[in-house]
């Protein structure tokens, strides 16, 4: 077991590094400002030279423009970006079109991946994933899906109400699951569509006000679909493979927002440098007390430990154990999300005042990070997995 990076890889990341210290951090809150006033200039100034520097998209097939990195790659560069909160932006490798690219490039057929799949890597247009629905309908447990598509000659007829679908507001198309049982004229219980967003009958109701503040592609749209007519080469793979395709998609998404919450919680450590070794209480400075020191150890093992679950987990995909994958990859995705929240609340404790205050940035990634408990499947789902995978002998914890 060798755990260096290859050494192209390692240059890669180093790159990545470099480009995200010294070009990125240091324009981040202008590109967030920016984003409040509805501009984008500063961050397409950046996507433009991470482009000119081969870093657009690393994570894509070279056919597609990227770099065919592998799982295991993009782990060692995704960490690097998400070390700021525009990061994965600006390489194109933000949730939710990271994901999105990924299954239409897998499973689209030549045709959508010409007319939604080209111009989605290109970064000319944006994408959504709609899955979630408004009570009753399905969050944690997708079998209580209630959007419906029904079979109408060559076409779907599809009417529902989605929400929480990242991006949906401004995205040009729209993947969204809806039922197309035997009722309906389909073959299964669910199928991915791709819609466009400007079809008759699709309503953006509102962008959900949230607990973080909105920025870029991450506002929350509420969508309602009145009997949206696509035509039967929208279907993404096949119809009636809807849930197969959300798994196909969600677990190497899930593993990919780790990397990113790893690099943030990493830089919100380092962050808290200074603070302890400056900052005296009690005729000592921060770091020589114990209770502190207990807060540092915490967010050290929890990181190492977090960095090597994802690691485990994405040479598990790069070997094509996607089944067998499953259960680490919930393990990870709650393992990360929870040190990310304690890493950052622990980093305003460390602080203070003036971590509780937007002088430093703690509290605004706190405001987002929360989320991670709760997208992608609410925690105590990925342990009912876990746990379900552990009890039936398919998860070992001495790898
Ligand atoms: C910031 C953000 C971005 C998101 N982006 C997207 C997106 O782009 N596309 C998309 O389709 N969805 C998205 N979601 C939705 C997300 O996937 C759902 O919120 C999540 O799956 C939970 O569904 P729900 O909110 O309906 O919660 P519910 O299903 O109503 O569950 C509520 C709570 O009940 C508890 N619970 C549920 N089931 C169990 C159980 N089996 N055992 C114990 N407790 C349980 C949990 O505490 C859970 O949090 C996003 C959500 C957030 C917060």
């Amino acid at each position: 077991m060798n755990f260096d990076l290859p050494p192209e890889l390692a240059a890669l990341r180093q790159q990545v590094r470099t480009f995200v210290d010294e070009r990125v951090i240091p324009l981040e809150w202008a590109i967030i400002a920016e984003d409040k006033a509805g501009e984008r200039t500063t961050l397409k100034a950046l996507q433009a030279d991470a482009r000119a520097a081969g870093l657009w998209t690393p994570h894509l097939s070279t056919e597609l423009g990227g770099r065919g990195l592998g799982v295991m790659g993009m782990c060692a560069l995704f960490r690097e970006m998400g070390r700021s909160s525009v990061g994965a932006a600006v390489f194109h490798c933000d949730a939710p079109d990271q994901g999105n690219m990924d299954l239409l490039a897998r499973e689209a057929s030549p045709a959508l991946q010409e007319r939604w799949l080209q111009p989605l890597v290109r970064g000319e247009i944006s994408s959504a994933f709609c899955m979630t629905e408004p009570a009753p309908g399905a969050g944690a447990d997708p079998s209580n899906l209630r959007t419906r598509a029904i079979k109408d000659g060559v076409d779907w007829v599809i009417d529902g109400h989605k929400w929480y679908a990242t991006g949906g507001g401004t995205a040009s198309v729209l993947l969204v699951m809806a039922c197309t049982d035997e009722e309906s004229g389909g073959a299964g219980p669910a199928t991915l569509f791709a819609v466009p967003r400007d079809a008759v009958g699709v309503e953006h109701v509102r962008d959900i006000p949230t607990m973080a503040e909105p920025v870029l592609v991450h506002r929350e749209a509420e969508l309602r679909f009145h009997n949206v007519r696509v035509r039967e080469e929208a279907v993404i793979g096949q119809v009636g493979q809807g849930f197969v395709l959300a798994q196909k998609r969600l677990v190497p998404a899930r593993l990919t927002h780790c990397m990113r919450w790893l690099g943030l919680a990493d830089r919100a450590l380092e962050l808290c440098k200074k603070q302890l070794e400056t900052r005296t209480s009690f005729g000592k400075i921060l770091s020589q007390h114990q209770m502190v020191q207990k807060k540092i150890a915490d967010a050290v093992h929890g990181l190492h430990a977090g960095n090597l679950m994802t690691l485990h987990c994405a040479w598990m995909l790069e070997e094509g154990r996607t089944r067998e994958a499953r259960g680490y990859s919930s393990m990870c995705k709650n393992h990360v999300a929870k040190l990310l929240c304690d890493v950052l609340d622990d980093c305003i404790q460390i602080h203070g005042g003036l971590g509780f205050s937007d002088d430093m940035p703690f509290a605004q990634w706190y405001r987002h990070a929360r989320a991670a408990r709760i997208a992608d499947g609410p925690e105590e789902v990925h342990d009912v997995v876990v746990a379900r995978d552990w009890l039936a002998g398919k998860l070992t914890t001495l790898v």
